[in-house]
């Protein structure tokens, strides 16, 4: 990245902090948190820790990092390797990412990119650069409104499990927007907090339906009487029954497979059974987007492309070298090819902060 380009994000990030303070949501037992930052053209920072809220704010305004992390966990020692720290308990976490909902929109809007020569062309990536021959080319996922609609179905999904199977109450499920294109639930449930990495990695299983088997006739669940069917027996019931006609000439593992599909929350296993990691915090600005992660009160009425856009949205010249169409704060973008445009700061952070353009005049 070129030094005006960190230069703009950096006093943009810095100007947001200082102004918008308000908006960092302070964990609980902040002095038992690690905490993490990337600064802007560098490598990430991690085992810090902030005896209150001012300490904290005052280092992101003075640092203006482009990414802030803050662990799940709380420790005796935050500040220690690891192994030193003393891990007390952690929140339980999903993720949900719209790049690992399957959807047929991917395929027409997925691109590639060329970071030696900025050469970018849409769908999937050639073997080698037509411009520069470079076979390091990299695919980036792209979204649009379809796979954003998508990702929300599995937050609810996801939500559908958690109150209904495991019993937690939704006052302790803490809906973020990750920033970028996904989700982020926090649960604040204190039966969770002490648990390993295989008892979240089972959560994980069940909410996903991973190795799930069902006993799969219609009798059984009307035999059991009075409509009770729990968890995944319900879900199954309810498929099988809306899909009553179909029934019957499938093969059991083919309908499995569709309940599955039909039910399953895809949530990232992995960030639910790492009891060590450090979280975007909420609150703070993603380095690849400068949308904000924020925290999300009712899942319909929230939109990714909006509410997340808190930066100004005063215009400043950007070459962008490729970028596909985009929507931001209600307004297209694009597509750019070698293209020099005046364009809001929110949509010039989106763009450059990915590496896409350069800020020419700000
Ligand atoms: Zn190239
Ligand atoms: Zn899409």
């Amino acid at each position: 990245m070129d030094e005006s380009t960190l230069t703009f994000l950096r006093r943009v990030y810095r100007g947001h902090y200082f102004q918008h303070h308000n908006l960092v949501g302070i964990p609980s037992q902040i002095q038992a948190r690690e905490f993490g930052y990337i600064p802007f053209g560098g490598g990430m920072i991690r085992h810090l820790s902030f005896k209150n809220p001012g300490e904290l704010v005052a280092e992101l305004v003075k640092q203006a990092p482009s990414s802030v992390y803050c662990s799940n966990a709380i420790y005796e020692r935050p500040t220690l390797q690891m192994d030193e720290k003393g891990w007390l308990g952690a929140e339980l976490i999903f993720d949900i990412d719209a790049d690992s909902i399957p959807t047929p929109c991917k395929a027409r809007h997925n691109w590639w990119y060329c970071s030696s020569c900025k050469k970018g062309g849409m769908g999937a990536k050639p073997a080698k650069c037509p411009k520069c021959r470079s076979p390091a080319l990299e695919q980036v996922q792209w979204s649009c409104r379809e796979c954003l609609n998508a990702t929300k179905e599995h937050v609810k999904r996801l939500t559908d499990f958690l109150t209904g199977d495991f019993g937690v109450s939704e006052q302790a499920i803490r809906l973020y927007f990750s920033g970028n294109r996904g989700y982020h639930a926090h649960i604040q449930d204190e039966r969770f907090e002490r648990a390993d990495p295989q008892m979240r990695a089972e959560v994980a299983n069940y909410i996903r339906g991973n190795g799930l088997s069902l006993r799969l006739s219609p009798q059984d669940s009307k035999t059991t009487g009075a409509g009770i069917s729990l968890g995944w027996r319900k879900r199954s019931d309810l498929f099988i029954t809306s899909k009553a006609s179909a029934y019957g000439k499938r093969q059991t593992q083919k309908l499995t497979e569709e309940i599955i599909t039909a039910n399953a929350a895809l949530i990232d296993e992995s960030v639910t059974t790492d009891i060590h990691r450090v979280f975007r915090m909420p609150g703070t600005l993603h380095g690849n987007s400068g949308l904000l992660k924020m925290r999300v009160e009712g899942i319909d009425s929230f939109d990714p492309q909006r509410d997340p856009v808190v930066l100004g949205g005063e215009k400043v010249k950007v070459h962008v070298d490729f970028s596909p169409e985009f929507s931001l704060n209600g307004i297209n973008f694009g597509p750019y090819d070698s293209s020099t445009v005046q364009i809001p700061i929110y949509a010039a952070v989106f763009l450059t902060a990915r590496g896409l353009g350069q800020i020419l005049a700000g």
